[in-house]
């Protein structure tokens, strides 16, 4: 039997610690809050913006009283920052985090906090910012927050950590963790690999073209920029920890690539039409299903 939630730690206060922070704040007022970061000078901006009722400078200090345990830091430092709360952590409270792959955060967990009640989550939202001052409550509203709890795991407390992401607007979805790790793969992990080569080759090229990469960017390359311009620590942390799922994608699109540039050489129109017809229906499904807005130009002004 799980109590309520009525307190809340948040561990890591960058874009995604503040939304959860500010989200709590807007749907549950009545929620304690309480916060840390390694960082000083986050936690002196998290106090400016009043992220949390207490924002401790001591880990295990920051989690003695909290329900529920929100983990948002990096993949690669989950251990690490978990093992700094343990002291502190409530023998009933649930661990959950935020990690953009499952599997090697659950085994991060599992390692700093054997006995720990842990369930998983990735809230599928997120923009290229870091840091307290990027969060905004609104982040998570209709997108999916999918949970990967271990077979087993209390159900209760399942249910109560899928109702908390519910009340900050979120959809909640219940996968396996390498099945999450596989598709997030190829929905995100992947789609950030290539925008990190288009950008890094377009770089290269600014000598050939003479500055007119930037000049012209509207043509497509700038959407790949946004993209690319998402944090690095995080990035290099979901690269080394969902390697396997990764690789295996990675393979699914060299072939892909080789198709097309076969086709492209041997002048094969027909080939080039199905495959780009093929792609603007999955761009419609993504509208229909209200995953993006159809203005032209994903609504930009200018
Ligand atoms: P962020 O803005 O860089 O915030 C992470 C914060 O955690 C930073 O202030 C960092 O401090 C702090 N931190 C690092 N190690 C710590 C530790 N051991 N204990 C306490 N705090 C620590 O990153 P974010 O975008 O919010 O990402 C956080 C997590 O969310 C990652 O696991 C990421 O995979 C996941 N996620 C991100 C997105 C996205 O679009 N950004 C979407 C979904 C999920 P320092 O800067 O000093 O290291």
């Amino acid at each position: 039997m799980t109590k309520s939630i009525e307190a809340v730690a948040i561990v890591g206060l960058g874009l995604i610690g503040s939304s959860i922070a500010r989200g709590v704040r807007e749907a549950l007022p009545e929620v304690k809050l309480s916060g840390y970061d390694t960082d000083p000078a986050v936690r002196a901006r998290a106090r400016e913006l009043s992220l949390a009722d207490s924002i401790p400078d001591d880990p295990a200090e920051a989690v003695a009283e909290a329900d529920l345990v929100i983990m948002c830091v990096p993949v690669g430092a989950m251990e690490a920052a978990a093992r700094a709360i343990a002291p502190g952590l409530k023998f009933d409270a649930i661990v959950s985090d935020v990690g953009s792959c499952k599997a090697p955060v659950l085994r991060a967990l599992r390692n700093a906090l054997p006995d720990a009640l842990i369930i998983p989550g990735h809230p599928i939202a997120g923009t290229e910012k870091s840091g307290p001052d990027a969060g905004f409550a609104a982040l998570f509203h209709r997108r999916w927050c999918i949970l990967t709890p271990e077979p087993g795991t209390n159900a209760q407390a399942v249910e109560q950590i899928a109702h908390f992401w519910e009340a900050l607007g979120a959809k909640v979805e219940i996968m396996d963790p390498e099945r999450h790790d596989l598709v997030l793969a190829v929905t995100s992990h992947l789609p950030h690999l290539i925008a990190f080569t288009i950008v890094g080759t377009a770089s290269h090229l600014e000598e050939v073209t003479e500055g007119e990469v930037i000049k012209y960017s509207a043509g497509g390359f700038r959407d790949f920029t946004r993209i690319a311009a998402s944090d690095p620590t995080m990035w290099r942390d979901v690269f080394l920890a969902n390697n396997e799922a990764v690789l295996e994608v990675l393979q699914h699109f060299q072939d892909d690539l080789d198709g097309l540039v076969k086709a492209i050489r041997s002048g094969d129109g027909a080939a080039l039409f199905d495959w780009f017809s093929r792609t603007r229906d999955i761009r419609r499904a993504i509208v229909y299903e209200g995953q993006d807005v159809a203005a032209p130009d994903f609504g930009r002004s200018t």
